[in-house]
């Protein structure tokens, strides 16, 4: 199992970025896309250039998140460090808590205004394409970076099941912003344990009532057992949110700054 933990860790984290990307918009090419674009490529590149400023803002924050890590595993903080499991085990359960613990925060960054003013701008996107999943604000890393720091402390997880997490959860993010149609068998049985590609497309509805609803990455009972998970088609779906649905209000710059303008949420009708 350490073989295989190592080996994870191995892998270059762009490379999997670069491959994930190929993949998915490979696949929205060749399939049946549900969504129709006019400016892909403009769509592309207005979310490729805050990728990296996210990833920039990403690196600067993992010093700080390696060493606060590594104290914590050094001094032997946190559940896994008390009960004596098998590291599959601890793997899994590492996985789950990480997963349990973005939930509660990515609830947060929809309650408290502070966070949404930063996570809207992931909600902004009025299309929607495998390329949605790096559009955030390079601030964003504060709120998700502090539930992996926080995750990592209370439940004694260490860097190299944290590295295992990333390597899992990423083909999940970009595969549930893809702009694919994956047959409804696959939510009915998939579904059962996974956030579907649909499911997350819920949470990007611009009626608040679903836009607040399904926030797990993984897990779908995160969702269920707190009384957060919400499901309707696809097909007639609105993206984005009504407040940025206007093509100035897409551009990098107005999105960079926006978590500093006072905006208005539309909040839509109740279904
Ligand atoms: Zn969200
Ligand atoms: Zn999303």
């Amino acid at each position: 199992m350490e073989s295989i933990i190592k080996f994870i860790n191995s892998i270059n984290g762009n490379y999997i970025i670069i491959f994930l990307i190929a993949i998915f918009y490979s696949l929205e090419r060749l399939l049946g896309t549900p969504f129709k674009f006019d400016r892909r490529l403009n769509h592309f590149l207005n979310n490729f250039i805050l990728m990296i400023a996210f990833y920039l803002a990403n690196l600067a924050f993992a010093v700080l998140q390696v060493g606060i890590i590594t104290w914590s595993s050094a001094n032997q903080m946190g559940l896994f460090y008390w009960i004596e499991i098998p590291l599959w085990l601890k793997v899994i359960f590492g996985v789950m808590c990480l997963d349990f613990t973005s939930y509660w925060f990515h609830r947060l960054a929809h309650t408290l205004p502070l966070f949404w003013s930063v996570h809207r701008v992931h909600h902004s996107d009025t299309t929607m394409d495998s390329s949605t999943f790096f559009r955030g604000h390079p601030l964003e890393v504060l709120i998700f970076g502090t539930s992996s720091i926080l995750a990592c402390i209370l439940f004694g997880i260490d860097l190299p099941i944290l590295g295992v997490y990333f390597v899992v959860v990423l083909p999940f993010q970009v595969a549930q912003h893809a702009n694919i149609q994956l047959p409804d068998w696959t939510d009915k049985v998939f579904g059962k344990v996974f956030i579907m590609p649909n499911m997350h497309k819920v949470h990007h509805d611009q009626n608040q009532y679903y836009t607040d609803s399904n926030f797990a990455d993984i897990f779908v009972f995160w969702d269920k057992l707190f009384g957060t998970y919400k499901y309707s088609s696809v097909k007639s779906r609105l993206y984005g949110l009504k407040e940025f649905d206007n093509t100035k209000k897409q551009t990098f710059w107005y999105l960079i700054i926006s978590p500093f303008i006072k905006i208005k949420r539309n909040v839509g009708d109740k279904p």
